[in-house]
């Protein structure tokens, strides 16, 4: 009787404190979870909120993705998937958001180009800028630095026009930047 009271101590003992391992496993799971799920949403909400690339950026022609807009440089239409923008008080060309510069390069169709990853599987592509180029490939930039000069070094697109094509990609497609730009705010 001594005996089998001990060991039913004992199975109790033994099976409680794992019960009481489980609860608490479970709890910091739990805060674990919640923690990250909170943070990363924070994160997420204050990374998206995106700067026009230029001061007083005016529109010189928009996204379409269907419509065929016409290119007077090289006399042909065609769908254009970015924004083209100009400024008449300021040549600069900022980052829309917190990132990292992937590429820098240039060539004569599209100018100077620099591409910039951000979180949330964005990249934004700013092109046609002169060759005063501030950022190297591997930088870090904040959400509104300097990243150039817009020009007319796109020259599949621009004759004296001082413009900066803009693109956006979302997961490596081309998105509508009028999507994620307040652009009715600038
Ligand atoms: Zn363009």
């Amino acid at each position: 009787m001594e005996i089998k009271t001990n060991k039913f101590k004992n199975f109790f003992k033994r099976y409680g404190a794992l019960a009481l391992v489980g609860v608490f496993t479970v709890a910091i799971a739990l805060t674990v979870a919640l923690t990250v799920g909170n943070s990363t949403s924070q994160v997420s909400t204050n990374s998206l909120s995106f700067q026009i690339p230029m001061n007083n950026a005016e529109v010189i022609k928009d996204y379409s993705d269907t419509k065929l807009q016409y290119n007077d440089v090289l006399n042909r239409w065609e769908i254009h998937l970015g924004i083209d923008f100009t400024s008449s008080t300021d040549t600069s060309v900022m980052s829309v958001l917190d990132g990292t510069v992937t590429s820098v390069s240039n060539n004569s169709l599209e100018g100077y180009i620099v591409e910039i990853a951000h979180d949330d599987g964005f990249v934004s592509i700013y092109s046609s800028l002169s060759e005063n180029v501030l950022v190297n490939e591997g930088d870090e930039v904040r959400r509104g630095d300097k990243i150039g000069d817009a020009s007319n070094s796109a020259g599949r697109e621009f004759d004296d026009e001082t413009a900066l094509h803009f693109v956006l990609l979302k997961d490596g497609v081309e998105v509508d930047p009028n999507n994620y730009l307040d652009l009715g705010n600038k």
